[in-house]
Parts: C-alpha cells; structure tokens; sequence
C-alpha cells in the first residue's frame, strides 16, 4: 500500500491519545472512524475533539470549519464496522501486551489484507504485537506524542518484519498530516525520544540520591544554563514519577533510590499534588537563575549523547532523526548530536570513561560508535567532522534550515524550527551565511526566506536559558545580515505570522517583504534592556525614518502588517492565501528580468543609501555606464523594438 492509496483511516481507543489522532487525520481532509469499547467513551474523546476544533478554528488554525471537519469523522463501538473497509488502522488503545495482540487478532480478521496497522504505543514491541498478525510486514508503530494536535513529531518504528513499503508508506501519510516522521529502524525499548530522554530524567535522580546535588540545582542548571525548556525533575513532575519507574522496571533498568522513594510514598508529580515539589502546600518549582552553578551538567549530556550514539551504532536512527526527535517530541533547543559537536565528542568520552572507572557503573560504559567516532579523529565541529559534517564545502548538512533552487534558479530558503518559532538560534544564522556564502550566484535569480510552520517567519533571536552566553557570542552572529543584505540577488522575505526582533532584522536585510494579513512586526528588544543587534537600529530607520523606527525601538510595542504596510516597513499585505501568489508575481518579474542590471540596481540602491547624494548619483552615473555594455541591455532594447519579451542571458 502507497500513502497515495490511503484515503480511509479507522483509530481504535477514543482516550487521550485516539481522539486527538482522529482529529489530526480529519483536519487533513481524510475519512476517519474513531472507535472505542463502549459508547460513553466514543462519546466524550468526541466532545473532546468539538472543543478542541472550536478552539482552532476561533485561532485561525484551520482552513475550514470545526464542523466541516466533524463531517468527516465517524465513531462506533463496533470493530467490524470501523475497520470493515479501511487502507489504514491506527490503534491507540491501553498499553497492555495482552490486550494490544487481541486486538491484532481481531484486526486480522476483519480488515482488507492490504490494510496497514499502525500501533501508537508509547514503549511495547512492535515485533511482539505483529505476532498476532499472519502478514507481519503490515504491522508499523506510528508513535504521536500527546497532544497530536500541538505535537510535530511521529516516530514511525519498524518492527522485526515491518516491511519497507508499509514503514515508507507510514511515513508519507505522517507528512500527509503536517507532521514530521522521523524513522526507528528497530523497536528497541524506548525508541528514539524516551531512550535519550532517559538520562536526562535518571541521571540527576541519581546525582540527588548519592548527595553530589540538589533538585532545585540541577533543574537550574539544565534550564538556565544549557537551554532546556523544564528542568528533569520538574518534568518528572508534569509526566508523572510512576510512569518513567514502571517503564524502567519493566525494561530491567535500576531506579535510582529517589525514584523509589518518591512512588513509595506515592508522591508523584502533579496529578497527586506533590512530587520533587510541592504542588498543594507549596507553588511547584521553586529553583531560581542562579542555583544551578556548579552542577555537572555534562555528566548528564555525555551520557544522552552516548545514547543517542548507540541508537547510530546499531542502525536505530541517524543522527538527524535523533535531533529531530529530541527538539520535535522533547522541546530540547538543540539536538543532542548538533550539541555534541559543538561540546567535542573527545570531551564526551573522557567524560564517561572517567565516570565508568571511578564508579564502575555499566550506565556510563562508551558506546562503540562514540569511541570510534573519536578514534577516527572525528571529534566534533572543530575537527570539521563529528556526528555530522562541519566543513565548508559542499557537503555540509544544515539542520536548521531547508533549501531548495528550482530550474528558475529560486533559491527557497526555510527557516526550520517551527517548534521555536523559527528563532534565530546562533546555528541558524551561521547556516543562512554559509549557504548564501557558498552558493555561486550565477545560479540564481532570486532568494526567498520563510518560516516553517504558519505561525512565525521568526520570533526573534534565540538565546533563551544561555546565561552564559557572552555579548562576544552574540555578535559574532551580525555578519549573517550583511550576507543577506549584500547577496548580489534580489532577496524576497515571504512573512507568515511573527516577524519579530532579529527576525525582523533579517526580514529588514531583504529586499522586498511581503507579508499576510496577519503577521505581526516588532523590536522587542528594550523590554530586556537590550538594543537590536542585527541592523534594525541602522534600516529601520532608513526604512520608515527616525520617528517610526524610534518609536518600534523605544517602545517595543507589535505592530500589524496593515500598519507596517502603511508605513513602508513592508511591501505589502495581503490574506493568508494569497501569499504564495503575491510572491510570485514578483519572483517571476525577478528572475525574467535582466541579473546584472537587477545587482546593479541593488548595489547602487543599498550603497547609495549610506552616501551623500553626490556620491550616490556618481554610483548610479557608474553603474548606469557599466550597464550599457552588456549583452543584456542589447537584448532588452532589440526585444523592445521588435515588441517581444527579452531573453536576459546575464552577461
Ligand atoms: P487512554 O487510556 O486515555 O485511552 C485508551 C482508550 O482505549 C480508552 O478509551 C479505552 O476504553 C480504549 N480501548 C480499550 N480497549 C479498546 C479496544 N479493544 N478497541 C478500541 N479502544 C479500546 O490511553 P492513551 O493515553 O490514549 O494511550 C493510548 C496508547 O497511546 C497507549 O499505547 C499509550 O502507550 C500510547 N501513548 C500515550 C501517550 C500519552 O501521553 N498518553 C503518548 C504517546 C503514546
């Protein structure tokens, strides 16, 4: 089966999980049928997803209405019925081993043989549940994180006899949803998410237990210092103690002691009022900024990073997959491998070899990938190698940012990380400068940037939870504007949603900005005692002039798109859908037009701007004579007399 072929989809269980997957699968226009044991059930995960569509729908977060949506989603307490004639199940019914084969028993029965039957379950084994199953190959373990509806990211699990047809198709339907599918190529426990995230919930339960640290400093030290969104402990708390226990007992891992006495003393996070904190008595976390100094963080990194190395080692994942993962299904700023080399991987092995022998313990045993990697020299993004490639040729990978240059010779630039909307991380703007930096411009025409995701081109400069990020750091980001600003082609910035800070300021360093309706625009700088560090200060002003520039500077105040067009920030406004239109019309003008006249013409623009007008006129008068000699502007008069379009060769 082809994702292509999959039009009906059935979900079994109506719980937290099965109703917010149908929901997801009906906003992507397909026929779905949500199923659940009894109709009380049906009824409420249906309630469930009325509200949650209301909710959208008043945000604007969907194209049609909550109940065109609800048209097309079915619910029974009937299997046959729900699977009778289905291309796709997916179960999200109680993880029990039991319970789940039972139910692949019945699917096995009732379903068309070609049907595929996806498993949502968060920890069991894909290879297990498929014995249930005569065709193996049709079983996949299709992992959404809760809530679906917010949550980009689905790991799509191979079991034993998945086959790659069925994994693949999986994977095209996820993207068919708007998410993103990362591939786990072996339902190994915990899969690709819960097994890097498990030293980051275990390893400071033991630091704690043996007396080498508190709770409130290591949730200070992970948040404010290395950037995480929640601090171990206080996630414990949100997923609940009980649960991480029972997976590790399960899987034959040692708690550690604070783990066993917190369930114990059935004090469990949240849902039971007290946990690592006091929910009842007291206001929940209570670490400040400061508390984390001194705290080993790499102890607990290394040994993510380890993991993540066996899940390369033994063909699990790639290293992309397991940033995607990390950042998508955990909220991590970065992926641990993308840190990593940033870190030195021989610093991370030290680390835990130096752990491993004071203590013995095998948790901090190097994994083989980890020591050859270092072996083989590849140590990181100093040495140009580590998990990924650093050089500055042509095969670095660039994680932040997707591209693409069509036979026009558009280069399309995505700023991609949705999941902060789009914010400047130091990565990305290092990855904007080096591809533009590294692409010939006699390939291109024109250059589009936009965010991925709907909801921001950026939001801003990301420098969340690096207290100590060095003013030095920040800076040495500012070239990436002038990269932008200085390309000798014209730069379209395309702006859906926020548009804020140094996102803005990397809108500003473009050349035309279009924009929906409904983005916003602003400097909020000064709210943090800060100035603007990516040009707003110097185009701003240029832009809109001092008073408006002054006023967005001082203030910090958002404006709309209708206001910014008003005041020429931007080039126009215009309703969400006809954005990639408007763009259009202007990209087409671009790349028909002549390329050495339009570098000419932004050169002279962008450069004259700073001059007096002497000097700026002496530009154009220069730039005018260079012109006249080109082949172009022989084929753009010879075209204007015998009436026809030009064919502009850019020479
Ligand atoms: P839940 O208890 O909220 O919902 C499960 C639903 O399945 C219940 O309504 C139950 O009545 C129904 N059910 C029982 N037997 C059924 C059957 N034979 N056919 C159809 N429905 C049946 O559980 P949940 O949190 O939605 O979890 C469902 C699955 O998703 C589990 O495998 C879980 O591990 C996985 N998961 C959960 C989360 C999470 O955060 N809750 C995240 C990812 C994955």
């Amino acid at each position: 089966m082809d994702a292509s072929e999959i039009e009906r989809v059935a979900v079994l269980g109506a719980g937290n999980m099965g109703h917010g997957i149908t929901e997801v699968v009906a906003i992507a226009g397909y026929d779905v049928t949500m199923r659940d044991v009894e109709q009380e059930f049906v009824d409420s995960g249906y309630e469930d997803i009325e509200w949650s569509l209301d909710k959208l729908d008043e945000k604007d977060r969907i194209d049609e209405s909550a109940d065109e949506v609800l048209d097309r989603i079915d619910t029974t307490t009937d299997l046959e019925t729900a699977v009778g004639d289905v291309d796709l199940v997916i179960e999200a019914a109680p993880e029990r081993m039991a319970l789940k084969q039972e139910i692949y028993g019945e699917l096995d029965d009732l379903t068309p043989d070609e049907a595929i039957l996806a498993s949502n379950t968060s920890s069991l084994s894909i290879t297990e549940i498929a014995t249930a199953v005569e065709d193996p190959e049709r079983v996949v373990g299709t992992h959404f994180f809760n809530p679906p509806v917010k949550m980009d990211l689905v790991e799509v699990i191979y079991g034993e006899r998945t086959s790659d047809e069925t994994a693949d198709a999986a994977h095209d339907f996820v993207e068919s949803l708007d998410k993103t599918p990362i591939y786990v190529r072996k339902d190994v426990q915990g899969f690709v998410v819960n097994s890097v995230l498990g030293p980051f919930m275990v390893e400071p339960a033991w630091m704690v237990s043996n007396g080498e640290a508190t709770i409130q400093e290591a949730d200070a030290a992970m948040v404010h210092q290395r950037g995480y969104p929640m601090g171990p402990f206080e996630l414990g708390d949100l997923t609940g103690i009980d649960i991480g226990y029972s997976v590790r007992e399960e899987a034959g891992i040692e708690n550690p002691p604070l783990i066993e006495e917190k369930v114990e003393a059935e004090e469990l996070g949240r849902k039971t009022g007290k946990g690592y904190y006091d929910y009842e008595e007291g206001d929940g976390p209570d670490y400040e900024q400061d508390d984390g100094e001194g705290f080993d963080t790499l102890r607990v990194e290394a040994q993510m990073v380890n993991e993540a190395a066996k899940l390369i080692g033994n063909d699990v994942a790639t290293a992309e997959a397991i940033d995607t993962g990390m950042r998508l299904g955990a909220g991590f700023p970065e992926g641990p491998c993308r840190r990593a080399d940033d870190i030195g991987l021989d610093r991370i092995l030290e680390k835990l070899e130096a752990l491993h022998d004071e203590t013995g313990e095998e948790r901090f045993a190097p994994a083989d990938h980890l020591v050859e990697l270092v072996e083989n020299g590849q140590t990181g993004a100093d040495a140009g190698q580590g998990f990924y490639s650093h050089g500055d040729g042509d095969d670095r990978t660039y994680h932040d940012l997707n591209y693409e240059i069509d036979d026009r010779g558009v280069l399309a630039i995505e700023l991609d990380r949705p999941e902060r909307l789009n914010a400047l991380s130091r990565d990305l703007l290092d990855e904007i400068d080096h591809l533009l930096s590294t692409t010939d411009p006699d390939e291109i025409r024109c250059v589009t940037i936009e965010g991925t995701g709907e909801r921001a081109f950026s939001a801003g400069a990301d420098v969340t939870g690096f207290a100590d990020t060095e003013p030095a750091d920040v800076l040495r980001a500012t070239p990436t504007y002038e990269t932008v600003a200085e390309f000798p082609r014209p730069v379209v910035a395309k702006i859906e949603g926020y548009c804020l800070g140094g996102g803005h300021e990397l809108a500003l360093a473009c050349d035309m900005r279009i924009a929906t309706e409904g983005s916003t625009f602003g400097q909020p700088e000064i709210g943090l005692g800060l100035i603007p560090g990516g040009g707003a200060t110097q185009r701003l002003t240029r832009l809109v002039g001092a008073a408006r520039a002054k006023e967005l500077v001082f203030r910090g105040h958002q404006i709309d798109a209708a206001t910014a067009a008003d005041w020429g920030m931007i080039n126009r406004a215009v309703p969400g859908d006809e954005l990639d239109d408007a763009v259009e019309e202007v990209v087409s003008d671009i790349v028909n037009g002549p390329p050495v006249g339009l570098e000419v013409a932004k050169k002279v623009m962008n450069e004259g701007a700073d001059a007096d007008l002497d000097a700026a006129l002496t530009l154009e008068r220069q730039g005018f004579s260079i012109l006249m000699g080109t082949d172009d502007v022989a084929e753009g008069t010879a075209a204007f007399r015998e009436d026809r379009d030009p064919e502009f060769e850019g020479r």
